[in-house]
Order: structure tokens, then sequence, then C-alpha cells
């Protein structure tokens, strides 16, 4: 081959590489543009467009739209034209039109420069309706409020709207732009995993499936958790999969029980690597139109976290810091004081909220201390310092001038600062301190207070967690804080035999403006060190997890991972309230598909396969019986 054929051959594959064309949206299709395409250039041009009526006025014009944008067009006016005229002016909002006409400028004052086709209009020459639409149940302009049921109900209408269709096409960019990293820039494969699997002890509550031998089931995988350590030990060396994963974790605002992980598992790595990946690339894939991300992330330990901000996923867009002021008051002559000191892990702590006797109403501090009440079962007292920067607080009395100057310039209190002030036991106090900081935060910003910058991204990596934490709802037994599959810190693991509630883990958790958007940790691949922790400090039966125990002693690699949660990121990426926003066809509070009505009823006879008998609730047996 000639040599300036061989050179341009290269040159064009190292452009196709550096910088992708833009996509072509026009390829395939009858159309020869989109509705957002024309501009002054095309003048002159004969078109073909197709999209929705966004509307129209008067039998004189409509706008056309579709996925890209709008496009005005002119409806003709004479005789020769009238059945073109009559199609346009009488089909309703939203019927699928093609339109067929010349680019026009805009006469001279009437361009729109808020739209990018401002400048031009198509004028018709011939059109059809492709599809009426009849009466719609709420109209698609994204300014008129419409409750979140019926928009569920007809998603695929929502979807239309300019919001959904913004937050669908950005989380597909990212997505790519995560393969493009991982896979062509860094050797991942992506893999993908089964959804029919079996229990997993620990962790959520999984989804059956029946299956038709009679008393088994699948369960829906909580996470590719297990399949990922046994590519692994399968030599794949390094996998990541857009993993669906599902959990039966009834009602809960803002979570799905089915929802998407960015899963990523590696071979011969350390924490560090794991958390240099994935700042490499939430770097690569960070849409720019919100500006850049600085890396490395910083690092806190959870008991950092649970000290300063009540919390293992802290909020770091702003202050507001938990202080310990234990030392401050330890010699005062306080009941309530010198009882929670008397506690092992007892502390006195405050928050201090700026200009919070300006900003909060009394009932807002009432419902601030109720809650603390309610979900802590904590006290809180409340602290002001006066305009003349004298405290008032029914500690006062008991507190020498000293003792009075000593609080002021640990909490750092200006005047009309509120602190709001615990005693107690240490992870109780925090906790409960930690909400009352973000309750606080909201109640400021609602009154006026700028806190927290809007466009911030405070990510944050939280390591050093303790790999055991007592049950809830039983004290003396303990649950994974990640998962049984996390390895100890090496510098604790003889402590797992010992006293393994003192044990911290290999487990990071990255956070973002205050919620976790994604966790991992280094595994356990011995097959000893699993049985045992499975065993011994979980009292799980390792039987269930038989194939991975001997898939670890048949030559397991060391390994570890993280699982990004996406639908979280995405939706904290647009900004949307909730993560319904950015997922195509989510399911309501209470896990209900509104549009298809799911799940549904099926009969007796489909059954009968599973061996399965619907055992109803007495109330539903009286209305059936009705
Ligand atoms: N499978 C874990 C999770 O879903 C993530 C991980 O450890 O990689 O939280």
């Amino acid at each position: 081959m000639a040599l300036p054929r061989l050179l341009a051959r290269a040159l064009h594959r190292a452009a196709a590489v550096s910088a992708p064309a833009a996509p072509d949206f026009n390829s395939f299709v009858v159309r020869t543009n989109t509705c957002g395409e024309l501009r002054s250039a095309h003048v002159g041009q004969k078109v073909t467009l197709y999209g929705w009526i966004q509307y129209q006025r008067q039998g004189l014009f409509l706008v056309l739209r579709d996925f890209q944008g709008l496009t005005q067009i002119i409806i003709p006016q004479d005789e020769a034209h009238s059945h073109v005229k009559k199609l346009l002016s009488n089909a309703p909002v939203e019927s699928v039109v093609r339109v067929t006409g010349i680019v026009s400028p805009r006469p001279p004052g009437q361009e729109n420069p808020k739209m990018p086709t401002g400048d031009i209009e198509v004028k018709a020459e011939t059109a059809e309706i492709l599809n009426f639409c009849k009466k719609l149940p709420f109209e698609i302009k994204d300014f008129i409020k419409k409750s979140e049921a019926l928009r569920m109900q007809y998603r695929y209408l929502d979807l239309r709207s300019l919001r959904l269709q913004h937050n669908l096409r950005l989380r597909s960019r990212v997505v790519m732009r995560m393969r493009e990293y991982l896979c062509n820039l860094h050797g991942f494969v992506d893999v993908e995993t089964p959804t029919l699997f079996k229990r997993t002890p620990g962790g959520a509550k999984e989804f059956l499936v029946p299956s038709r031998e009679a008393g088994k089931f699948y369960s829906l995988p909580q996470s590719p958790q297990q399949f990922k350590q046994l590519l692994m030990v399968g030599g794949l060396d390094r996998y990541f999969q857009v993993a669906r994963c599902y959990r039966d974790e009834g009602s809960q605002p803002d979570r799905q029980p089915e929802f998407t992980q960015i899963d990523i598992e590696m071979s011969f790595v350390d924490q560090a690597g794991i958390q240099r990946l994935i700042e490499g690339l939430l770097q690569y894939s960070w849409p720019e139109e919100r500006g850049s991300i600085t890396t490395p992330f910083p690092s806190m330990t959870y008991e950092e976290a649970l000290a300063e901000y009540g919390t293992d996923k802290p909020d770091t867009r702003f202050g507001m810091k938990i202080v310990d002021i234990s030392d401050v008051l330890r010699l005062s002559d306080i009941q309530f004081v010198q009882n929670a000191l008397s506690y092992p892990r007892g502390t006195i702590r405050a928050i201090c909220i700026p200009q919070g006797v300006r900003y909060l109403k009394n009932k807002d501090l009432e419902s601030l201390k109720e809650s603390a009440k309610s979900q802590f079962n904590q006290e809180i007292m409340e602290i002001i310092r006066r305009p003349d920067g004298s405290l008032k607080s029914l500690l006062t009395k008991f507190l020498g001038k000293k003792q009075q100057l000593e609080l002021i310039q640990a909490l750092n209190m200006q005047v009309d600062d509120v602190v709001l002030l615990a005693a107690g036991e240490h992870k109780q106090v925090c906790s409960a301190l930690g909400s009352l900081r973000l309750l606080s935060a909201s109640l400021l910003e609602a009154a006026g207070l700028a806190l927290r910058d809007p466009t911030a991204f405070h990510f944050l990596w939280v390591v050093d967690f303790p790999l055991f934490l007592p049950k809830a709802e039983n004290p003396t037994e303990l649950e994974s804080a990640h998962h049984p599959f996390t390895a100890p810190h090496p510098s604790d693991a003889s402590l797992l035999h010992s006293d393994p509630t003192k044990v911290r883990s290999q487990h990071y958790d990255l956070v973002l403006n205050g919620n976790e958007v994604g966790g991992g940790s280094i595994r356990i691949h011995s097959a000893e060190q699993q049985r045992f922790v499975l065993e011994k400090v979980l009292k799980e039966d390792s039987e269930v997890l038989s194939h991975l125990l001997e898939a670890l002693e048949l030559g397991a690699p060391p390994h570890g991972g993280i699982a990004l949660g996406l639908d979280r990121l995405i939706s904290l990426i647009v900004d949307a309230p909730s993560i319904r926003d950015v997922i195509a066809f989510p399911k309501s509070f209470r896990g209900r598909d509104l549009m298809a009505n799911a799940p549904d009823y099926v009969t007796p006879e489909e059954l009968e396969p599973y061996h399965i008998q619907v055992s109803w609730p007495l109330e539903e047996k009286e209305a059936k019986k009705n």
C-alpha cells in the first residue's frame, strides 16, 4: 500500500480513538433532520422532520418537538395547500406528525434567541399525521405540576419531559465513559452474571423465585458479590458489570427493590489501588457541564466520621461539626453531666448552629429536640449566646465565668448562635447530634441562610470501619458491617479470635455530599479465615456457601472490589430530588409498577407447576367471597 494511504489510515484510526465524531442522529431513518438541528445555514433546504406537536396557534404555526429540540413550522395559508392547513390545524397536541418544507429565515424582529433553532422556521409544504393523540391525562410541559403517582402511571408520557430526557441521556453518557475507562483504558472484562441464584447469608433480604422442584427456590442476588469473587478465582483478573441488584427491603423512601450498580473486582489489589481506580473512573466519566472533580478524594476513618459528624456518611459541604466538651464540663456540679461521664464511653458533645436565634423559630428548636428524643432517645439542652455576649441556658447557673468562657471558645460561639448539647453514651450522643446537624442545616437553608453550595461535589472516602457491629435487634450477636466476605485489617487479624468487636476491616465507603454512593472491600481469600468468620463469629450455616469456601481452597488470588450505586450517583449529578428521576421505569415507594400494575395475581393453575398455594390473609379472603 502506498505510504500516503497508510498514513491517512493511521491518522483516521487515531482520530477515531481520540475524538469520536458527533453522533449521526439521522442515519437509518426517514427524516432529514432532527427538530433541534436547523440553523440559518440550512435556509433554502427542503427538509423532512418527524416529531410531536408541542403546541399550535390559530392555524398559523405549530411547534414540533423531538428528543433534540423544537422547530417552528409555518402552516401554509394559500388555497393550494388547504389540505395541509386542515391537517395541521386540527391535529391535537402530542400527535405524531411528519412535515416536509423549506427552511426559511424568520422575519426580522421575530427571531427567538432563547431557542437554538430560533433564527429559522420551516414553511410546510406537505404533512402527514402519523398518530392522533387522544386527550392527555396531564400536560407534558415541565412547569405543570402533577402527582408522582399519575406520572408513574403514564411513565412513557413523563419520559417525554425535558427533565427525564436530560437525566436518562446524561446517565447513558456517563456509563459509556465508564465502559471506555474500564475496558479500553484499563483492561477490565464486562461479564454478565446470573440473576437466578441462591440465598446468600447476611445482608439484605432477597426476593425468592419459585422453581419447578417442590419446595426449592432461587434467590435474586442482592449483588453479584459471590460471582465477582469467583471470577477472580477463575483468573479473569479485572471484572466489571453494569449490574442489576435486587433487595426486598419493603417500603423505603428513595430506595428501589431493583437498582443498578457499577460492580468492580480486581485481583492482586489493595485498598489504595481500588480508591485510585474509582477516582480516575469518576474523573474520566464526570459530565463536563458539572465542572471538574479533584482527586485524590479526602479520607476519614469511621471513628472520626462518627465523632465529628455523627454518621458514617458525613456531608462535608458545611461545618457545624460535633464538638467534644466533656473536659470543659467535667468539673461542674451538674448531675446529668456527671452521670453521663460515669459510663465507660460517656461523653458530652454539642453542635453550634450559626445565627440560630435569627433563623430558627422556637417551634423549630422544639421539633429538633423532639426528633432527638423520638429517634435516639436523647435529651437535648439548648444554650444561646445573647447580644451582650452572655449565655442563656438552664446550665449557666451551674457554671462559673471561666467555664462559660471555655464553653464559648470550645464551640466558637458567636452572638445569636444556638448550641445543642447532649450527654450520654458516645455512639448515641454522636448519632443524635449528627442527625440534628442535618435537620438544622435544612431549617437554616429554608429560612434563607446559604449553607451548602448546590453546585459543589464533596467526595469522601470513609475507611477503617469495624469488621463487625452488634445486631440492632440483639446486641449480644454480631453482624458484618459490610458483608461476610470482607477481610480484617492486616494489623487486627489476630484479634479476630480474641475480640472480634475490636477488629477493623478493609472496607471502604465512598460518600458524596452526605450520601453513600459506593462501598467495597478487600476480601478474605483464605478458606480457613472465611469459615471462621461465618461459623464462629457470625454463627451462620457455612454449608450454603460451600461452593465459595471450596473455591477459596483451590487457588484463589488475593482480591478486592467495590460497587458504585449508579442511580444515586446520577441523581446527585443531576441534582434530582429522588433516584426515581434517573430510572426509566421506577417502582413506587411500595415497590409497585403503577403503569402495568405489578406485582399482580396469578391463577392457582399457574402456581401448580411450582407446588405453591396462596394462603390468603383473612380480610382478602372475605373480600373475595363478596
Ligand atoms: N457487593 C457489595 C455491595 O453491594 C459491594 C462490594 O463489596 O464490592 O455493597
